[in-house]
């Protein structure tokens, strides 16, 4: 029997290959659900292409605009309570919707006991304590899309807990790379949007170039599979091939390969446990192939730093550091401060956080929102300073 998917953030990166997986295995997948932010004329043709029962807008001044766009009888939602009901209607919940307004999806699909396909990595980061709290209802399980956890998870499936030394998070290095610190003061937004192997949305485009990005999925990786900081390593893969990997006690790494397509992990998600029978991203060993490995720099990408940092100080502080990073990023892609700025933004907000505890999602929003306040803040001054 098809299991029922809801997808939240249908109408991006992530939420289009996702529609392309379910029209790949249509006896696996029936999508009940959609939910885009404000592009109500594409979440519109999904729905007459994909038929679900609910369709929620994140903006709800778009529902009327919506509901004469859909076929009759579907329902129209919007705002956090649309979203919630999203998240109780399908078996498999597929969250990739950019940023904090992801949040009631993440805890409201655990909640309900659903499977949830977290892409969203920042809900995970805002609210951990939360997630952990609520991730082990019946039923509820996370699978993670983010290629580099999906990877883990395949991985660990070839051993036992106890003989998992370290894992290794794979990072492409951002179109950077190469850069020196001289040079980063100059780059542009269309230089940091041109991704060397992923085609993304802006928003982790842009934390892709200053390794914020892998920053979060540093801390991803210790909410998702419990392992302390000190036995997560980032290594730089510039060929994006090698997806992560897991080391085991005796010395033996077990690492996931692919050609970068998102599409790939996806399906993973979607179809857990069982794989799906379209191929993603299977490799060709009849061409040369080289694996190229080498360790960040986090003088020159000093958002790696920080995200370590809030990691290990845990409590709100990967709230503070992921709400400040949306700010400075929205205000990097508006051309208000420069692309050097941003691990300011984030490094003063971080000076700025109150050692505040997270334990109700009150305790989450205001976090996020005095983040964003001190942000905002430092992001104003960078701005008529320059
Ligand atoms: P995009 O910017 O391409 O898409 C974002 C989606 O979120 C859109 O559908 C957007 O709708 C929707 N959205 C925004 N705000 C709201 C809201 N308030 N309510 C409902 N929906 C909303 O982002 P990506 O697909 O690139 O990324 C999505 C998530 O997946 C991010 O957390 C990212 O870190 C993660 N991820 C992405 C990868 C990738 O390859 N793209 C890889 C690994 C992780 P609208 O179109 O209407 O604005
Ligand atoms: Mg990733």
């Amino acid at each position: 029997m098809a299991s029922k998917v809801a997808l939240a953030g249908s109408t991006g990166s992530i939420g289009n290959q996702a529609i392309d997986v379910v029209h790949g295995a249509p006896d696996r997948f029936e999508v009940v659900a959609l939910a885009a932010g404000s592009d109500v004329s594409r979440l519109a043709a999904q729905a007459r292409d994909l038929r679900p029962s609910l369709v929620v807008i994140g903006d709800a001044s778009l529902a009327g605009e919506l509901a004469e766009q859909v076929p009759r009888g579907t329902e129209v939602m919007s705002g956090t309570e649309g979203l919630e009901a999203l998240a109780r209607s399908a078996d498999v919940v597929l969250n990739a919707i950019v940023g904090f307004a992801g949040l009631p999806v993440t805890l409201a699909a655990l909640v309900a006991g659903r499977r949830l396909a977290l892409a969203n990595k920042e809900s995970l980061i805002a609210a951990a304590p939360l997630v952990s709290s609520v991730r082990n209802a019946a039923g509820g399980e996370i699978v993670p899309v983010d290629s580099e956890h999906c990877a883990i998870h395949q991985c660990l499936r070839a051993c036992r807990e106890s003989e998992v030394a370290r894992l290794v998070i794979t990072a492409s290095g951002g179109p950077f790379r190469e850069l020196s610190q001289d040079e980063l003061a100059h780059v542009g937004l269309g230089d940091a949007l041109a991704h060397p192997t992923w085609d993304m949305g802006p928003k982790i485009t842009v934390d892709s170039s200053t390794l914020m990005n892998k920053g979060l999925e540093v801390i991803e990786a210790h909410e998702l599979f419990g392992l302390p900081y000190d036995r997560i390593e980032v290594v730089v893969h510039p060929q994006s091939i090698v997806h992560s990997m897991v080391e085991m006690t005796d010395g033996s790494t077990i690492a996931q390969l692919s050609r970068p397509d998102m599409r790939l992990p996806i399906g993973y998600a979607l179809g857990y446990p069982e794989r799906l029978c379209s191929s993603y991203g299977a490799l060709d060993w009849s061409t040369a192939l080289s694996l190229d490995f080498e360790p960040p720099d986090r003088e020159r990408f000093a958002c790696l730093r920080l995200a370590e940092e809030a990691g290990r100080a845990g409590g709100s502080a990967p709230a503070w550091l992921s709400a400040a990073n949306e700010e400075a990023v929205a205000a990097f892609l508006s051309a208000r401060i420069p692309w050097s700025a941003i691990s300011q933004v984030v490094a003063a907000a971080l000076e700025d956080w109150d050692q505040a505890v997270i334990s109700s999602v009150g305790d989450v929003v205001e976090a996020d929102r005095r983040a964003r306040e001190s942000a905002r803040r430092t992001a104003m001054r960078l701005e008529h300073a320059a």
